[in-house]
């Protein structure tokens, strides 16, 4: 038998498990999947939680039904990967041996990363909606908070979604709004890049729908640290922006495991081929979804069109024949922009995201760039799509590689 080990049982690992033992004759291959938790959560609907969109019970079931029959799930925390004896430790004292690895990880944030995020105001007045708990955490603070300065903030890139945090400054700004608490709440977007968002057409519309909401950005904010005592945040160039409610989104890190295995970068990123996802320093390992160090978003809609590519490049990786797929970088993300609306923003690693309309050009229904309620249905529709069609491998409407139908270039 051969052996086929995939880490990490989250959006890309489910994916990956359930294409390939369709794929892999089962007499031949086993697949063994790892996961420290045995629960799997939605993570995009951490965005909507905080006002009140979903419940907690709505974004989380349990892992073990959404893989296949036919593959080994191992609930455990792998300790480290011995990439020259092809063999996975795990914290329990456990060891897989494998033909072939998937690293499928992802990114967690860090906040003990940033001296004062972690500390004694933690969950007091500062927050994250990047963890269930954290969510849970900050809908309690914005249903009882009476207004003051809302500082929404960035760390560092990259993170997982690079819009959430930018969403959640719209989706703030509607909230107060609804509940005639607007005027009493000064919003201030924070961030380590030059301006709302890293390409420029997408920074310049959404920067604009920033500035018509009355919300101040404070760009290329670097920071240094945050000062619990004061509720200030303090930058490397000693800019300061006080808060009196912070929502930050903390450093995004790969697991600890890939560098103690000596597999990652400094973030924890596995080093990989961006066309094949193939490490640059092992010929049987591959990493996918957040855990790579591909310069693409990261994002549950790259780990599902890399793992469509991957797919037949594995099989054809395994058989000895050369990898002719080559993954693009393609991201889509709705973009909540609150209201009941949202927009739509399609790219990959050479086109950034553009105006026009999606997946059927002229017709849509989706807009690119452009708020409209359709685009917030979708956003909310996704979640099925996630439980039953994304993590099951199977297809999803929409094309695997980026087109430019129905994109339009703008000056
Ligand atoms: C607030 C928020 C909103 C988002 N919105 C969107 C969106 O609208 N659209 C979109 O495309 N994407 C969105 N994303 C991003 C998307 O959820 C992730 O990019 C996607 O889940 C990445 O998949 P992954 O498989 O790489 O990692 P994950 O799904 O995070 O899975 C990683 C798995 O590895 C396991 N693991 C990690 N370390 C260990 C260890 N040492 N031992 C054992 N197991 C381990 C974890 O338990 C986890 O199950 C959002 C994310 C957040 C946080």
């Amino acid at each position: 038998m051969k052996r086929l080990v995939i880490l990490g049982a989250g959006t890309a690992g489910t994916m990956v498990a359930n294409k390939l033992r369709r794929r892999l004759d089962a007499r031949e291959w086993a697949i063994t999947v790892v996961d420290q938790d045995g629960v799997h959560l939605y993570q995009p609907g951490l965005l909507l939680l905080p006002f009140g969109v979903y419940e907690p019970g709505e974004l989380v079931r349990a892992r073990r039904p959404l893989l296949p029959d036919g593959v080994d799930f191992v609930l455990a925390e792998i300790d480290r990967v011995d990439a020259d004896a092809h063999q996975v430790h795990l914290a329990d004292g456990r060891e897989l041996d494998y033909d072939y690895l998937v690293v499928a990880t992802g990114t967690t944030p860090r906040p003990d990363e940033t001296p004062g995020m972690a500390e004694a105001e933690w969950r007091k007045s500062i927050f994250d909606f990047y963890t269930l708990d954290g969510a849970m955490a900050l809908r309690d603070a914005l249903a009882a908070w009476p207004g003051g300065r809302l500082v929404v903030h960035v760390t560092e890139m990259p993170i997982k979604c690079p819009v959430a945090p930018l969403e959640f400054t719209f989706l703030a700004d509607a909230f107060f709004e609804e509940r005639k608490l607007r005027d009493q709440v000064d919003i201030t977007y924070v961030t380590p890049l030059e301006g709302a968002f890293t390409k420029p057409v997408a920074s310049r519309h959404l920067g604009g729908m920033l500035a018509e909401r009355h919300i101040t950005i404070e760009g290329d904010f670097v920071i240094d640290r945050v000062d619990p005592d004061r509720k200030t945040l303090v930058s490397m160039d000693e800019r300061e922006v006080p808060f009196d409610l912070l929502v930050t989104v903390p450093l995004n890190m790969g697991a600890d495991f890939v560098a103690r295995s000596g597999l990652g970068d400094e973030l924890n990123y596995v080093p990989v081929d961006k066309a094949t996802l193939l490490s640059k320093a092992y010929d049987n390992i591959f990493a996918l979804g957040d855990a790579s160090d591909i310069p693409a978003s990261k994002a549950g809609s790259v780990a599902h069109f890399s793992v469509d590519l991957f797919t037949e490049n594995f099989l054809a990786h395994i058989a000895g024949r050369p990898m002719t797929h080559a993954f693009d970088g393609h991201a889509n993300c709705f973009v909540e922009s609150g209201h009941g609306k949202g927009l739509l923003i399609d790219f990959n690693y050479d086109t950034e995201p553009l105006p026009g309309k999606y997946p059927v050009p002229v017709v849509g229904p989706f807009t690119l760039l452009e708020e409209s309620r359709v685009n917030h249905l979708g956003k909310l529709g996704f979640r099925w799509a996630y439980w039953h069609l994304l993590l099951k491998g199977r297809p999803m409407p929409v094309p695997t590689l980026m087109s430019m139908a129905g994109k339009h270039a703008e000056s």
